[in-house]
């Protein structure tokens, strides 16, 4: 008889008990495990929001919009999977309820389902599952992982498991599902209790379907006992899948934890397949070299909102600070950021900018309005004259280019139209076709989005960290360099060392290393491309000049 089993195999990831215990960071490692055992592999989210694209989502509420190649704005797990993965995944594998659900609405507008009921179950969830072959095709993967934001239990997520047990009775045993669920120790019992877990599972399979591995986020890695008892009032097939997933120092370590307990090839097992190839070796190499790093940089970051706490902080710009993590790792320091905000530039003169000598080296990252960016300006201004590494992305460009014009070319009312729509030296100004957008009040992706080539100028300092001509990088932004002062600009001193292959857009501009030791901003985002693996070469340079300056 044919076999009937599907090529492809699925993980759904689900979470029990609460949110906030590392779904995201479980699917990345998951899939990294797969891939180091010799399986094509494809991440995906499904996040409940009715926001058709996390474009309009506050950073400092839900944090930082991740941007795919594709240029559709996600939340910051893609940004995990990605880093932990090595692998640039397609737009297909992002989804929310809202771009579910529009989908099917506007096809139903448009007499799609030719006069049919068109109903949340089966017309929903066949498109979940439609998105989810599309990016099985795209990627070409052997198995899939499919994160469920959000917790059992809630009605937002509930589709989307309706979906996965679909998918689960067509192809009963190429579909399985993993509860990330948490074990919580209360201090006045000082035990590790598993009851809450047991709920988790029983309100799962109240939904038609069950774990079959749960992974068991605690202070401590769970004991055999508990194993044993959580398998056994769970269903699951054995203790061993019960994996433990205590705290960790990094992120970084949670694969090699998983690697512990063996999850891989209980995954494997599950779905009767073999490791190809044996393990975590690149991934070990780096744990190890973090581990081993003794040395540190200390590096501000200066932007808005920063007043708001470390912990809303880390979420808003992860990607920079994984980035630079990353870079540090491979050079073997460790860096450690401080948040600066930049309106106290503004208010505090010279004392509060001479604070800034201590650093190694200060980076503005991206940003929009005109909140703290005079102080911001003073700042870069600082880092310039004083000859400290300095690295500004997108807005941290844009206002590096403001300020060489204000102050070395001498346009004193140099500007982004952005804040100062008036100025007679508009030195960043907005592109036609996005003035459109504006016109119409068209804000969703009005931004340019998405990855676009540059051409790298021979002989530079982002040449000699690239190391070739043709670039790929992603970009979130509405405004850019203006074409009619960038042979001023260019004469006064301040290098544009990659631009547009047409020669009409400036991304990115640079001191010549004979005057500075880096002094470079990108109008792109260089943090969405950076890898655990293969860090970007950007931060890797600007971190190498960091630890010149002691
Ligand atoms: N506000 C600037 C723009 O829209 C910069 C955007 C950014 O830093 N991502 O062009």
């Amino acid at each position: 008889m044919a076999d009937k089993r599907s090529k492809t195999k699925y993980i759904f990831v689900v979470g029990g008990v609460m949110s906030g215990v590392g779904k995201g960071v479980t699917t990345a490692s998951i899939g990294t495990i797969l891939k180091s055992k010799g399986y094509k592999i494809s991440l995906i989210k499904a996040d409940p929001y009715l926001n058709v694209d996390a474009g309009t989502m506050n950073p400092t509420e839900h944090g930082e919009v991740f941007v795919m190649d594709g240029g559709l704005e996600t939340d910051q797990d893609m940004g995990n999977y990605e880093r932990f993965l090595n692998q640039t995944l397609p737009r297909e594998n992002y989804m929310t309820n809202g771009m579910v659900f529009k989908y099917v609405i506007d096809k139903e507008r448009a007499l799609g389902y030719k006069g049919k009921c068109v109903e949340p179950t089966y017309h929903i969830t066949e498109e979940i599952l439609r998105r989810i072959s599309e990016s099985v095709k795209k990627t070409d993967a052997e198995i899939v992982v499919v994160e469920i934001g959000g917790t059992i239990g809630e009605y937002q997520n509930a589709i989307f498991l309706e979906a996965a047990r679909q998918l689960k009775n067509k192809n009963p045993k190429d579909v399985m599902f993993v509860m990330v669920s948490y074990l919580p120790t209360p201090p006045s019992i000082g035990e590790m209790k598993t009851k809450p877990t047991q709920n988790a599972v029983m309100q799962m399979n109240s939904y038609g379907v069950s774990p079959n591995i749960i992974v068991a986020r605690a202070e401590l890695p769970v004991d055999k006992k508990r194993k044993e008892k959580i398998a056994s009032m769970t269903g699951l097939l054995s203790s061993e899948d019960v994996i433990a997933a205590p705290n960790v120092k990094s992120i970084y370590d949670v694969p090699i934890n998983f690697e512990n307990d063996g999850i891989g090839l209980r995954i494997l097992n599950h779905f009767d397949l073999k490791p190809k190839k044996r393990d975590l070796k690149e991934w070990r190499k780096v744990v190890d070299k973090m581990r081993q790093a003794s040395k540190e940089v200390n590096i501000a970051v200066v932007g808005k909102y920063f007043d708001t706490g470390d912990f809303v902080l880390s979420d808003a710009y992860i990607s920079i600070i994984e980035a630079l993590k990353i870079s540090g790792i491979h050079l073997g320091v460790k860096t450690h950021l401080h948040w600066l905000d930049s309106k106290k530039f503004e208010s505090g003169g010279k004392k509060e900018l001479a604070k800034l000598s201590k650093y190694d080296g200060i980076l503005v990252p991206g940003g929009f309005g005109e909140t703290g960016v005079e102080g911001k300006i003073k700042v870069i201004e600082y880092a310039r004259v004083n000859k400290i590494p300095y690295f500004g992305i997108c807005y941290g460009m844009q206002l590096m280019v403001i300020e060489y014009a204000r102050n070395v070319l001498g346009l004193a009312d140099a500007h982004t139209v952005e804040v100062n729509s008036k100025t007679k030296n508009p030195v960043i100004d907005i592109m036609p076709e996005q003035k459109k957008k504006l016109e119409i009040k068209d804000f969703g992706a009005s931004m340019r989005l998405g990855a676009y080539e540059a051409i790298i100028g021979k002989g530079t300092v982002a040449f000699s960290a690239y190391k070739k001509v043709k670039i790929l990088e992603r970009h979130r932004h509405r405004y850019e360099v203006n074409p009619e002062y960038v042979n001023m600009i260019e004469g006064g001193g301040l290098v544009f060392s990659g631009k547009s292959p047409n020669g009409v857009l400036m991304e990115i501009a640079e001191l010549p290393k004979s005057v500075h030791p880096f002094f470079l901003g990108t109008q792109f985002h260089p943090e969405f491309l950076a890898r655990v693996l293969d860090p970007h070469p950007l931060f890797t340079e600007f971190v190498r000049a960091c630890m010149g300056k002691k």
